[in-house]
């Protein structure tokens, strides 16, 4: 059952990332190019990941 809800979880969020600076969400295709749409940094992390940090 778990398991089930992370993929959906993960079809959900896949492309958002989350700045590590101002944690705001972006909307983001290629993370590796991507800027935080409100202070510009560009440490984005997946939205998914915050359960493991
Ligand atoms: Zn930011």
């Amino acid at each position: 059952m778990a398991e089930r809800f992370d993929l959906a979880e993960k079809r959900l969020f896949e492309d958002i990332y989350i700045c590590r600076k101002c944690n705001a969400r972006n909307k983001v295709q290629n993370p590796d190019e991507a800027n935080c749409r409100k202070c510009g940094y560009d440490g984005l992390r997946p939205k998914n990941s915050e359960i493991t940090e």
